[in-house]
């Protein structure tokens, strides 16, 4: 197995945990169609139904209401797109689409789309300095006209700066109003406890949780009818058609089960050398600021912005030094842009085109971070003399 020397891009995806390992690699050479009626089927089944209870199970809901998917961006499009579409169709004046501007691209782009393409009228919830969202932004939006708003949509942590949102209050306000409440949990499960039936639909991804690439889940509760975007055999009640990926879906419930034995301890690890992490290279790099919620944020997320650097340079000098980091945001046709979330915080487009977001995870160690604290300082000096080619 080839192991990057030090690998701190967990939020891009973690490596497997050897639970899901295991069980994909068991069901890899298995024949036999979830769908089919014989032997190897209804094995391929029950295999799959097993795993849609242990998921169900760890997030606090029904079986039934576990759809899986492709991944986290195929169920924030679902939950987007097959949400507002239903919402429309039952009621015509239902236009409106509330999203926070800190939303992943899985939600970001389909929200946007519906406002180019499907008549949304998309108000982008702003947030504040830490990232986190203006509740009142929100409460203002809903009272206004409750009977407009086809759904809510409202990460559960964000995928940059970490910043935990205030879902609990999300959810209330907007049962308060009667209006469906989405969450891309994707950064958040098998992290923090989450509990998905606070909220309406909730999207989640294997592969950021120590299972495999390809394969996640949307929990949508009872009542509750996305309208599907992938038509076919009408597999995952008739919501997202398509042969399920047993050795996928076993690998999934496998890591988040594995994921949950840990948690506790786990976030305890990730905290404590995420905080020395920042700590030590605040002491050893001038003009280095914290991005997120230094209290309220994921615990192996550290987002720092490095003054006078542009992000992409720092990143190649570290990757040349055996350190993968991100910048955190994409590029767009290979041009670097400042990151919609740091925008969104206030935070300056040149500050922002300096940042890296440094992510820890389940096989993070000490060492690790020695060896960035080491490298970071002339990888920024190097950086600071290329300049931010303003
Ligand atoms: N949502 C968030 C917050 C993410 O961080 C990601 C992945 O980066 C996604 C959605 C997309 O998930 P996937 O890679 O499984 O499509």
């Amino acid at each position: 197995m080839t192991q990057f020397p030090v690998y701190l891009d967990h939020a891009a995806t973690t490596p497997m945990r050897p639970e899901a390992y295991t069980a994909v690699t068991e069901h890899l050479l298995e024949v036999g169609n979830a769908s089919s009626l014989h032997a190897p089927g209804r094995r391929a089944r029950r295999v799959v139904e097993e795993s849609r209870e242990a998921v169900a199970a760890i997030l606090g809901v029904r079986a039934g209401d576990v759809v899986f998917t492709s991944g986290g961006t195929e169920a924030d499009n679902l939950a987007v797109l097959g949400l507002y579409r239903a919402r429309r169709a039952e009621d015509q004046r239902r236009t409106r689409v509330l999203a926070t501007a800190i939303e992943h691209h899985a939600v970001l782009d389909p929200v946007e789309r519906l406002g180019e393409h499907e008549g949304a009228d998309v108000r982008w919830l702003p947030v504040d300095g830490c990232g986190r969202l203006d509740l009142d932004a929100l409460k203002s939006e809903l009272a206004a006209a409750p009977e407009t708003v086809a759904l809510v949509t409202v990460m559960w942590a964000n995928n940059e700066v970490g910043t935990i949102q205030p879902v609990a209050e999300v959810a209330a306000l907007c049962a308060e109003y009667d209006v469906p409440l989405h969450s891309d949990a994707v950064q958040a499960v098998g992290t923090l406890p989450v509990d998905a039936s606070t909220v309406d639909s909730l999207a989640l991804s294997g592969h950021k949780l120590g299972g495999p690439v390809g394969v996640g889940a949307l929990v949508v509760r009872r009542g509750l009818s996305p309208q599907p975007i992938v038509f076919g055999g009408g597999q995952e009640r008739d919501l997202r058609s398509g042969t399920l990926d047993v050795p996928g879906v076993a690998g999934l419930a496998a890591a988040l089960l594995a994921s949950m034995g840990d948690l506790e301890v786990r976030a305890h690890h990730l905290r404590t050398l995420r905080d020395r992490l920042v700590a030590e290279v605040v002491e050893s790099v001038e003009g280095v600021t914290r991005n997120g919620d230094p209290d309220d944020g994921l615990p192996g997320i550290a987002h720092l912005s490095f003054a006078g650097c542009e992000g992409d340079a720092l990143l190649l000098l570290l990757d040349a030094a055996g350190i993968a980091v991100s910048r955190g945001s994409a590029c767009s046709a290979g041009v670097p842009q400042p990151s919609h979330v740091l925008l969104a915080m206030g935070v300056e487009p040149l500050a922002a085109r300096g940042s890296l977001r440094i992510s820890l995870g389940h096989t993070s160690t000490g060492d690790d971070v020695d060896r960035l604290v080491e490298a970071l300082p002339p990888a920024v000096a190097r950086a600071r003399r290329a300049g931010t080619g303003r």
